[in-house]
């Protein structure tokens, strides 16, 4: 059995806990607020989970995994969190060859929609719908709360909620933390998210995204409940949508919504553009009540521009750079944890 210490209770470290106790290993999970914590990255009402890359078959295959490791994860931890309800992407009608070609070399299923089909969602001009069947979106909430109880349950965690890292030594494998204590572990990971850097020097760009959360009219619930989730929406093919259901809002924003920013305390920016994207991504936007605009930070490699896992020490691994897919792809995090805490048993 090996000792693995977890700094961070969003996805990314609630995931590695859960496969780290399973294989046996004991485990602690220090987070500075709750677990779960409603300020992390993860803490929201959904996050998409697909798996089309157009133009990358192996991308697609690798994802396409994910798809059944979150449905396994569902029947182990409880709770139906993941809303199988497909994604459809926005794509060229003149380019769907392509599409189709990646899809049937990666293995999964895809069927092209008619845009008179999604009647209040926007599609760019001259773009088809691509609907990928297993995929759709997991209630991140739902998700933070079951692996939370898991945890809870299992005799080998230990979580310890309210206990802020204030210093890493990442020689010795140590996290020193806001009481005065201090936690040691063969195989440690950082998992907290947009904040790392101020742990460990891992170079990432911070991104800023504003999302608007929408309350349908009365008469569109039926449709919304059934609706897919979509990407390259909107007249200009940058923008996303969640829809509502299992007590959701409908979620939004655009590549457009997305900046660089320089802290996670930047005041908040004029809501505007936010606002007008509604009227870029949905038929009748007038119709629908803005419930809430929030701004959420994730960081991304600052070389390679993605997620990516970087080991600041021997035995310490940093998930600074989380991706925009850094909830979907949680679980890969987890594989290589194990993998390391597995090889700390053999060593
Ligand atoms: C608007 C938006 C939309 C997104 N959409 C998607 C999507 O559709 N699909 C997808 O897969 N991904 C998506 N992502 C990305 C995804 O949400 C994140 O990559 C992921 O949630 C990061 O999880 P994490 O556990 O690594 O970090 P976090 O969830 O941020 O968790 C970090 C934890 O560390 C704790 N912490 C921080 N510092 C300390 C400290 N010093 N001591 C103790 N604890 C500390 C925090 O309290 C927090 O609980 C989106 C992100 C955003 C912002």
């Amino acid at each position: 059995m090996s000792v693995v210490v977890i700094a961070g209770a969003g996805v990314t470290g609630l995931i590695t806990a859960v496969r780290c106790a399973r294989a046996g290993h004991r485990v602690t999970v220090v987070d500075r607020g709750p677990i779960p914590n409603p300020s992390s990255s993860s803490f929201d009402q959904h996050r998409a989970i697909r798996a089309l890359a157009p133009g990358d078959a192996a991308a697609t295959r690798t994802s396409a995994a994910l798809h059944r490791r979150w449905l396994r994860l569902q029947a182990l931890l409880g709770g139906q969190f993941y809303r199988r309800i497909g994604v459809v992407t926005g794509w060229p009608a003149d380019r769907t060859d392509d599409v189709v070609d990646v899809a049937r070399r990666a293995d999964i299923t895809i069927s092209l929609l008619d845009p008179n089909t999604l009647p209040h969602i926007v599609l760019p001009a001259g773009y088809v719908g691509v609907r990928e069947t297993d995929a759709g979106v997991l209630l991140a909430e739902r998700v933070l709360h079951a692996a939370t109880a898991w945890l809870r349950r299992h005799p080998a965690v230990t979580l310890r909620p309210w206990r802020e890292v204030v210093a890493v030594d990442t020689d010795a494998t140590r996290l020193e933390l806001d009481d005065g204590t201090s936690l040691t572990g063969e195989v440690m990971l950082l998992a907290t998210g947009a904040w790392t850097g101020q742990l460990v020097d891992v170079p990432t760009i911070l991104h800023r995204q504003t999302t608007v959360y929408l309350r349908p009219p009365d008469d569109l619930r039926a449709w919304w409940d059934r609706a897919p989730s979509a990407g390259n929406i909107g007249a200009d093919a940058t923008g996303w949508l969640m829809p509502p259901g299992a007590g959701t809002l409908l979620k939004l924003s655009s590549t457009e919504l997305c900046r660089d920013a320089a802290t996670l305390t930047e005041p908040n920016e004029d809501r505007t553009a936010a606002r007008q994207y509604i009227d870029r991504i949905l038929t009748d936007p007038h119709r629908y009540t803005v419930a809430a605009i929030k701004q959420c930070h994730y960081t991304v490699d600052a070389v390679t521009g993605c997620g990516a896992l970087a080991q600041p020490g021997p035995a310490v691994w940093a998930r600074a750079a989380t991706g925009g897919d850094g909830f979907r792809t949680a679980p890969l995090v987890a594989d290589h944890i194990v993998e390391l805490a597995a090889a700390g048993l053999a060593a």
